[in-house]
């Protein structure tokens, strides 16, 4: 098969598809592979990384989309992209369609095979191919809130770990999933006093069991959590209700008692934010401050560690590839019902039900 991956054209996207290693082992199943001039230069793999194992360096997107019988990609195809696209050709990326009808009636319209990510699943329900960016914004909030809680950044001037003698910064973190779990194991590997709050009984147990007595581990209630906000350095918004918008559990009367230089990082910010006074900021203006309490909320973290990142997701999405290109799509997904949900857009149709009722669409 021919395998191709352009530069990702989204406004500050410097991930890439396929990283030189992925390219590597494409090639090594027999697989043609075409990657655009430059595609991966934004993570420091250069063309002649790709050349190396055998990729084809090409100098335009046009050329990849015209000749790959699949595309690999990391954001949504954008609407020159979609123009590119041919019926029967693969697309493999993200592509969240259920809010964006536009992109979806241009897909239908393409006749291509979208198979997406984000509806990738496995045994146990959960979503591997998204999972590893909720592990990048887990890991990077408490590096995002310590860098926030320095002086020259607004912050109260708290060094997270504390020193002997001085007690350890606080750190609140609300919501005990992926993000909360892995925000939990930087924080508690940084000495600070760590306290976790979820409302699952069974995600209660696992992080109690997992992180014994190096963390509190509490049933989030809003009168715990009035107190707890109030004395904490760093407050970290790590909760998701799945396909809602974020509840508001730190209300701006809560704010108000917060210590002065206090951070927030609301890493929920692309559903909404689960703090009142949340807006969307971006990597290169990623703070502002409410009432005294400096508010981190950028709503793609996962960007500004894109080599970490691309390889994270590479790890993740490559598997799933080599066996479209080795099978072919049909055999692929005919043989693994989890890769089976990725598949969104089929043959002028929508083939992902909830995107379908989402958007109103036939099924
Ligand atoms: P997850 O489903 O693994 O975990 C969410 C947790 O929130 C669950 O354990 C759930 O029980 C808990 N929760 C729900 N309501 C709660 C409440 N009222 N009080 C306490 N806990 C509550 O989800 P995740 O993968 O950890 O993602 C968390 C959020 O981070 C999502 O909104 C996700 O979209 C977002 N995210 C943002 C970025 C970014 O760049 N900003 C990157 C990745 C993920």
């Amino acid at each position: 098969m021919k395998v191709g991956t352009p530069k990702e054209i989204k406004n500050h996207e410097y991930r890439v598809g396929l990283t030189p290693e992925s390219a590597g082992e494409l090639v090594a199943h027999g697989h043609e592979v075409l990657v655009e001039t430059d595609a991966g230069k934004g993570i420091g793999a250069l063309n002649e990384a790709y050349e190396a194992v055998g990729a084809k360096i090409v100098d335009t997107a046009e050329e990849i989309f015209a000749r790959a019988d699949m595309i690999v990609k990391v954001k949504e195809p954008q609407a020159v992209e979609r123009a590119m696209l041919s019926e029967g050709q693969i697309l493999y990326t993200y592509l969240h369609l259920a809010p964006d009808p536009e992109q979806t009636h241009d897909l239908i319209k393409s006749g291509a095979v979208c198979i997406a990510y984000e509806t990738v699943t496995d045994n146990s329900g959960g979503l591997p191919l998204l999972k590893p960016m909720s592990q990048v914004a887990g890991r990077m909030s408490v590096q995002a809130g310590a860098a926030a809680l320095e002086k020259s950044h607004g912050g109260r001037g708290v060094l997270l770990g504390g020193v002997p003698g001085v007690a350890p910064g606080k750190v609140v973190i609300i919501g005990g999933g992926v993000v909360g779990f892995n925000a939990a194991q930087m924080a508690i590997g940084l000495h600070a006093d760590v306290t976790i709050l979820d409302r699952n009984p069974v995600t209660l147990e696992r992080l109690e069991n997992h992180f014994e007595s190096s963390a509190k581990v509490i049933y989030s209630t809003n009168a715990l959590l009035e107190r707890l906000v109030k004395e904490a350095d760093l407050v970290i918004g790590a909760v998701l209700i799945p396909g809602a918008a974020a509840p508001k559990l730190v209300t701006r009367e809560m704010l108000k008692t917060m210590q002065d230089g206090a951070v927030i990082v609301d890493v929920a910010i692309d559903q909404g934010g689960c703090f009142e006074t949340s807006k969307a900021t971006t990597h290169a203006d990623p703070t502002y401050v409410v009432d005294g309490v400096v508010h981190y909320c950028v709503a793609n973290m996962p960007g500004g560690v894109a080599r970490t990142s691309t390889y994270a997701l590479n790890n993740v999405t490559l598997p799933h590839a080599l066996r479209i290109a080795d099978k072919g799509w049909k055999q692929a997904l005919r043989d693994d019902r989890h890769l089976a949900n990725g598949l969104n857009v089929w043959n002028g149709k929508i083939t992902c039900e909830p995107v379908a009722q989402d958007l109103k669409l036939d099924y």
